[in-house]
């Protein structure tokens, strides 16, 4: 007998049809001996819905009150997913954040999850029950409900894991696990057996499919076992596990892409110690992720250039907080554009290869695609170009990397 926490997004509980589908999940592990705690994601579309009904109401709508509107969705299905689960014979009972509970920062629509007191969880686990938690949410120091951003209830999900001891967390989705790349967009895409933490958070895009970038970041810290699966189907889905774990590491193994990219590039930067972090401070306090930074070798006038990608919705905040510092440290100009597109390619086994790099620019070239900006890590290099290639590339990149399904 093991201890599993079984996730479900949102379109594996799409209906009442696919909550008794998912609840079915739930009870075959219990009847298998199993002991299961389950996070849910508010029903397909529920999210998007009530972020709408904000915004209607109030152009500045109050940041705590929005967080109390937008996890109401995780409410119902908890709700839902415990009716049915009793309705099958399993004994069962939903958990809100705050119930829990679920400790969180302060900042709402991205807080932090600072712990979890996982009493009430083990005494229902220790009754035989099955613990429904609803995601993506918790309690904040002033007892206010927060939210922990988008695609949080696989952050959730993992805490969960973490806490309970649990053997794996299981994230059941709408699709049979990871892919080489986004099977909506790259219809040869293979099935990943197995992938290493390292990737996959490289894969987890800023977008937050598959699986939600801070998941995974916390399960590599944690070391919580991962399996992500399909909601639909009986085949095994992809294991996401520690580095040591993986026999073959491939030189490539998936190409990522997030579009609603935005670049900006500050000219005339000053050569000098300290001026990076001045520049780029004010952003850190707004609270905006960089998703790229690169910086230029200098000039002869002891100046360089700072290129920084954040996501579309940072643009405009982006820029506002890089004007304090136009002056002090300062740049003499600033060059800035929406509609970019990063394409990563992506592999373990690049470590200590060359000609990685000299495929994707080539294959890159190929197609007439210009490239804005490149950056490397040991096993990512990254590019960002137009966003209307952005799926022309990652094919293209698939095929170059011999990661089409059914080829040699
Ligand atoms: P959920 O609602 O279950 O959390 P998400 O929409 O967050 O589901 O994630 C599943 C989706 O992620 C899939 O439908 C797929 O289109 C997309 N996706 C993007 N990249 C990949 C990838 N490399 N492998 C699998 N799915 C991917
Ligand atoms: N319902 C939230 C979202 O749509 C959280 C989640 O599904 O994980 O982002
Ligand atoms: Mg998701």
């Amino acid at each position: 007998m093991s201890r599993l926490v079984k996730k479900f997004g949102g379109t594996s509980l799409g209906d009442m049809e696919r909550i008794k589908n998912a609840a079915g999940r739930v009870k075959a592990a219990r009847d298998a001996g199993h002991e299961v705690a389950v996070a849910v994601s508010a029903m397909a579309g529920v999210t998007d819905q009530l972020i709408a009904l904000c915004d209607q109401a109030s152009v500045l709508c109050d940041a705590a009150e929005f967080d109390t509107v937008v996890s109401t969705g995780e409410q119902v299905s908890a709700g839902l997913f415990a009716i049915v689960l009793r309705d099958m014979g399993v004994p069962a009972r939903s958990f809100t954040g705050w119930q829990v509970p679920i400790h969180t920062s302060p900042e709402h629509g991205t807080a932090q999850i600072s712990g979890i007191d996982a009493t009430a969880l083990e005494e229902r686990l220790a009754a035989r029950e099955v613990p429904v938690v609803a995601g993506f949410q918790g309690i904040g120091p002033d007892r206010r409900v927060t939210t922990i951003g988008r695609g949080g209830t696989d952050l959730t999900a993992v805490v969960l894991a973490d806490a309970l001891g649990a053997e794996r967390c299981d994230i059941y989705t709408d699709v049979a696990g990871v892919y080489s790349a986004d099977p909506r967009v790259v219809r040869r895409a293979r099935k990943i057996d197995m992938i290493s933490y390292e990737e996959m958070l490289e894969m987890a895009s800023v977008d937050a499919k598959v699986l939600q970038r801070r998941a995974v970041a916390l399960a590599m810290a944690r070391q919580v076992r991962i399996q992500v699966l399909s909601s639909f189907g009986d085949g095994p889905g992809t294991l996401v596990v520690g580095e040591d774990e993986m026999v073959e590491k491939e030189k490539v193994s998936g190409i990522a892409f997030s579009r609603d990219v935005a670049q900006i590039t500050l000219l005339g930067v000053k050569d000098q110690p300290g001026v990076v972090a001045a520049l780029l401070k004010p952003l850190v306090e707004e609270g905006i992720n960089i998703d790229l930074i690169v910086q230029n070798v200098s000039n002869e006038e002891g100046e360089t250039d700072l290129t920084l990608a954040v996501k579309s919705v940072d643009f405009e905040r982006t820029k506002a907080a890089l004007e304090r510092v136009r002056e002090e440290p300062g740049y003499r100009d600033i060059k800035s554009g929406v509609g970019i597109a990063k394409v990563s390619v992506i592999g373990l086994g690049m470590r200590g290869h060359a000609g990685i790099a000299q495929t994707m620019f080539e294959t890159l070239a190929g197609k007439g695609i210009n490239i804005k900006a490149i950056t490397t890590s040991d096993i990512k290099i990254s590019v960002l170009i137009a966003s209307e290639y952005a799926e022309l590339a990652v094919r293209a990149l698939h095929t170059a990397y011999g990661l089409d399904e059914g080829a040699a």
